[in-house]
This record gives C-alpha cells, structure tokens and sequence, in this order.
C-alpha cells in the first residue's frame, strides 16, 4: 500500500508551495489507492500555534484536499500531533543511545560558538567535532552536578556514502563528513526536526515522503537515523522550488505567497488546484484544465521536473478567468456577496430577493471580464447610483458630437415609454434608434455608454440598462445633460 503524508509546520499560513506538497500527495494516493497522512510537526514551540495549525487544515480543506488519515481525522497510528507524541521518540531516543548511535552532549552554547569560530579561522566547515562522543559516567555527573542540561546528538559515521533514492532526482549520494554530530534531541527534551520526522514517517508506515526540495539536504540526516535504528528506508520525491517569472525567489512582489489571500482576492479553489498541479508537473497531452479528479487520475511523478517551476500570476489569473465563466452566477454572487457589502452596496446580513437578483445578474454581466473575485469592486459602480462616473479626456469628446443631443433625447423618451428595461427589450430599443435616427451603430451607443457611465468601455449596454434601473438611468442622463 501507498503511504504518503503532508506534515506542515504550523508556524503560519499554508503557503502556494506547501499547497503543491499537499496536493502532489494527495494526487499520488488517489491515484495509488493509498492513504494520505495529514501531521502537525509542531515541535518549534516558540513559533508554533493552534491558530496556524487550524488555518492550514481549513485551507487545504477549502481546496478539497482531503486526507484519510491525521490530525482531527483519526486514525491506526495517532497522535498525529509531534507535540503529543513526545513519549514516542523519547523510546527512539534510548534505542540510540544503548546502540551507541546517540548521546549526550554538556557543551554550552558559548564552548560551541568557540568551536565553530576556531574551525572557521582554520578555513574548515563548522560543525560539532565530537567533543562529548565518549564521556565517562564520572565526566557526565560532574556535568549534571554543575547544573547542565544534555542535548541528545547522533553519532554521524565517518566516511560514509548515503544513498538516496529520489524519484525526482534519481540517486544523489551525500557524503557523511563535514555533516557533524546533529543534535536530534534539545535541552528541553524536545526532538529535533531530522529525529522526529523519521520517527513518524517510519511508525506511521510512510513508503514515500514527497516534499520541497530545500529538505533533500536533510534527507542524508534522516536517512542516517532509519540505518541506525534498522528501520527501512522510505523512497524519497523531492519537488522543484518556485521561483518568479524572473528565476528569483518568490515574493510579495509577485504575487501573495499564501493560500488565503487568494482565497479573500475571491480566486476559486479549482482554479488554484489546476494552477498548483502544474507547478513542477507536466500532464503528457495538450489539455490545459483539470478537474481535481482528472488529475487524481493522471498525476505521476515521473512527469514531475527537476527544473524550477515557475508562479506566473498572469497564467493563475488567466487559469481563474477560466473557471469564474464557467461557473453559476449564483456562486459567484453568493461567492462575491463580501465585495459589494465591504462597499456598502449591499446590506451585511440577508438579501431580498430582488438584491439577489440584480447582484446576480451583476456577475453574470462582469463574469466574462474579470480575473478574480474581488474585481467585482472595479465594475459595481457601472451597474448601481445614480451618477456616472465623470467623463475624461477621449469620453468627454465622444459627447460634443452634434447628434450626441438627438440621440439622448431620443433615449430618454424610449427608457420612459418601454414597458420594462429587459436585455431583450434594451435590444431593441438601442437597435430601433439606429433606424429611427438613420445613424451607424457606434454614433448611437457610445454617447448612450458615455452618458451612462463616463467611459467608453465596460459591461454590455444590454446588461448595464436593466440592472442600473429607468429611475438611474434617467438620473444619469439628467447629470449628464448639466
Ligand atoms: N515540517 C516540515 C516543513 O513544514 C516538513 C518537511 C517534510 O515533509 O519532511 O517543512
């Protein structure tokens, strides 16, 4: 059976490349009947919350990706918090210590950061060199005596070549000197990173950890435990960084780093999973849309790249462009709600049926030219009060044109004859004033659109009639007559 885990640090939010570790896990079970683990690896307890811990969960519950196993969920092989399974590596933690592949080092901080100094004077590596390998009983009691707390290291073997098997990457082969005697457990006896991780992975029954690439120099110090412990050794897949448009590493700049800010831009969490799927993987056809379960059923990691993957927020926004014309506009209103009431267009709390209808009929106007969500805030003002923007520049020529007075007028009379502001009845109307005024198309509309809105762009005039409402319209054209 196929184990894989995601195992976050709740140390903030859920961030774009955590969510592509997540989901390639994901993906890989489904695709394999196995089981995807969800594991709080909160063992930095100064930087560690609840809060970040509950955040992450609810944003890879937001995109769907659901785990079979882990925290909140349960399962055979729990606790699935580090926290909570201190009793566990403090086993381990013996086990390494009587086959004397660990033990406890006195030195203080200021005796390391002296070691560390002098081996850089002598132009060599700084890492710990051993000093507390072989103490005697006598020697650790007087350190005990003197009030020290011992750090647990691991006795890294001299000489050696580990071998990892990447599915990425191939064999990389890291050699052993030069890493230095790690410390797998703190003063405070809580496990280290490197400890715990194998710890877990391996009672957890982990058969491969896919994960960033900043851990595969890691991955040697870990590989190194499972020997020592006689634990088999998982197959490791280790997932290209991401990087800007510009080779760079990715920041605010270039877009927002973690998952919830796309979420409150009002990006749609398939348009996210498509987006992040892509990341470092590379379908074999053409097609550029994905259904979550179009790629359970087609991920692989053999076409996962080596290379860099590339967050381009043009590609994310054209991708959620995509899916925000294919969904309902009840989602999408439901969905934008927060927009129009953050601009007090709407009221906070319960619509009446006709707020509903036209906010709806809002997104499906705009739902062709918006990326994300949020945009709504951009266009709301075409379709709601009853002034118009103020014409500039190009806009404000379009209304000195002489038959500009005709065609108002002209419309004017038509909004108040018509008996109901309809697409279908606006149609008509707009096309009844071509003939009537024996004017080319354009003539008619843009002053129509100017006087409307002020510009000469935007939603359909078919859409923007009816939603604006004969009493806006005709307040509008009033304001633009002055
Ligand atoms: N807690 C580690 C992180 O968030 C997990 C690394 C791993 O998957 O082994 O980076």
């Amino acid at each position: 059976e196929i184990r894989v885990r995601f195992a976050p640090s709740p140390t903030g939010p859920l961030h774009i490349g955590g969510a592509r570790s997540a989901l390639f896990n994901y993906l890989w079970a489904r695709k394999n009947n196995g089981t995807f683990i969800v594991r709080s690896e909160d063992t930095d307890l100064e930087r560690s919350s609840r809060e970040s811990e509950h955040n992450i969960l609810e944003a890879l519950r937001w995109l769907s990706i659901q785990w079979g196993e882990g925290i909140e969920v349960g399962g055979e092989h729990g606790p699935y918090r580090q926290t909570d399974r201190l009793p566990i590596y403090r086993e381990y933690t013996e086990k390494l210590i009587d086959s004397g592949h660990a033990y406890l080092c006195y030195c203080s901080e200021e005796e390391l950061e002296q070691e560390r100094k002098a081996l850089a004077a002598q132009g060599e590596t700084p890492r710990y060199r051993g000093k507390c390998r072989d103490l005697t009983a006598e020697q650790r009691a007087a350190f005990q005596s003197e009030g020290r707390k011992p750090v647990v290291r691991f006795r890294v073997p001299e000489g050696q070549a580990i071998h990892i098997k990447d599915q990425v990457r191939g064999d990389v082969v890291f050699d052993s000197d030069g890493i230095g005697d790690y410390v797998i457990v703190k003063s405070d006896g809580i496990p280290t990173y490197n400890f715990a991780v194998v710890v877990d992975d391996s009672t957890m029954n982990v058969t491969q950890v896919i994960r960033g690439e900043e851990h595969l120099s890691n991955t040697p110090r870990q590989v190194l435990i499972y020997q020592a412990l006689g634990l088999s050794v998982p197959e490791f897949a280790h997932i290209s960084l991401i990087l800007n448009t510009e080779g760079g590493k990715m920041s605010k700049r270039d877009g927002d780093t973690a998952v919830i800010d796309y979420r409150k831009k009002g990006y749609l969490p398939e348009a996210i999973v498509n987006f992040i799927a892509l990341l470092g993987w590379a379908p074999s056809g053409e097609k550029e849309f994905y259904t979550l379960d179009e790629l359970a059923e087609s991920f692989s990691l053999d076409r996962v790249s080596k290379s860099p993957a590339v967050f381009d927020l043009q590609k994310l926004n054209y991708m959620n462009a995509h899916y925000i014309k294919q969904t309902a506009p009840e989602r999408l209103a439901e969905l934008a709600l927060p927009y129009a009431q953050e601009l007090g267009i709407l009221p906070l709390g319960e619509q009446s049926t006709e707020q509903q209808r036209w906010f709806m009929g809002v997104m499906k106007a705009i739902s062709e030219k918006i990326s994300y969500l949020a945009e709504v805030k951009d266009f709301i003002h075409y379709f709601h009060g009853d002034v118009p923007l103020e014409p500039e520049g190009e806009a404000l020529e379009v209304l000195k044109g002489e038959q500009v007075p005709g065609v108002l007028a002209l419309f004017k009379g038509k909004v108040q004859e018509v008996e109901e502001l309809s697409e279908a009845t606006v149609k008509v109307l707009l096309k009844q004033m071509t003939k009537e005024l024996k004017l080319g198309g354009k003539l008619v509309y843009m002053p129509v659109r100017v006087a409307l809105t002020g510009q000469m762009h935007g939603p359909e005039l078919f859409d923007v009639i009816p939603l604006l409402g004969r009493e806006n319209v005709l307040k509008r054209l009033e304001v633009s007559e002055k």
